[in-house]
């Protein structure tokens, strides 16, 4: 079942304005349900841009986006809000916790965003979640009071809390050592074979990338390799 599907994707920034640039020129690719992709690339080559437009943050300039089967490219801000919270996680570099609230907090806040309330089974799901990235025994703690590499895998099960299909993730152990960054890539391995959530990863790490089942290079905004990683 294809999840995504991006046929010539072209993104323009300061679109109509003197310093007009289009940073991806017709990108096509597609995500399959359950798949573990690297996306790779120099800096400023468009990942980011790339990552933003899969994510329903930002919009195409031109081309198609299917998401789920569904031409998402004429959707209203609201509609792509529904379908952001129903299909997409994310997990970003800087985690982006909130420090006043514990760990179980901070994984519940996606439930509580779109439902206003939190029940005692979504609590469970999130407290089993914390427990299967291996932080049972801090889901009370505030951020600070964790490690990068922890508080990272609370943001791995905040991304997780709302069940969907695929999960977003921009440099997610890019601010980590390499002991702490292998750890957190393992939990992320972990959750897709044991979820079959799908992943699409950005990162510079060729180590991370040759972990991955496949992997998309960009480079300066054109897609220079889609291929399955040989082990
Ligand atoms: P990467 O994630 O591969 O480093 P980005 O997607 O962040 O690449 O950036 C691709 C190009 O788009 C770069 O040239 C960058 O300067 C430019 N860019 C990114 N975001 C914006 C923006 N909001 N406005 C204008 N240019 C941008
Ligand atoms: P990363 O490479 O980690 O994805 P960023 O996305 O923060 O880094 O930035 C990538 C490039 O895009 C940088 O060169 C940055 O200067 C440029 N960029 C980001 N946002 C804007 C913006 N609003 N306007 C112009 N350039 C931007």
């Amino acid at each position: 079942e294809e999840l995504v599907v991006l046929e010539g994707v072209r993104k323009s920034y300061n679109v109509g304005l003197p310093n007009e640039t289009e940073v991806l020129h017709g990108v096509s690719m597609r995500v399959t349900s359950g798949e573990f992709v690297a996306l790779m690339g120099p800096s400023g080559s468009g990942k980011s841009t790339l990552l933003t437009i899969l994510g329903l943050l930002d919009r195409m300039t031109s081309g198609s986006y299917r998401l789920q089967g569904e031409e998402v490219g004429g959707l209203s801000e609201a509609e792509l809000t529904l379908r952001r919270r129903r299909t997409l996680g994310f997990v970003f570099q800087f985690h982006h916790l909130l420090p006043a609230f514990s760990a179980l907090e901070n994984v519940t806040l996606p439930i509580l965003m779109s439902e206003g309330r939190v029940s005692g089974a979504e609590r469970d799901r999130a407290r089993g979640l914390l427990d299967a990235v291996g932080l049972a025994a801090a889901m009370d703690k505030k951020p600070s009071e964790l490690s990068g590499g922890m508080q990272q895998r609370v943001a791995i099960a905040r991304s997780l809390v709302l069940q969907p299909p695929l999960v977003l993730a921009d440099e997610p152990t890019g601010n980590l050592d390499t002991a702490s960054s292998d750890e957190v890539f393992t939990h992320l391995r972990r959750m897709h074979r044991e979820r079959g959530t799908s992943f699409v990863i950005v990162t510079h790490d060729p180590r991370l990338g040759t972990r991955c089942d496949r992997l998309v290079e960009l480079i300066d905004g054109k897609i220079a390799r889609d291929e399955p990683v040989s082990r």
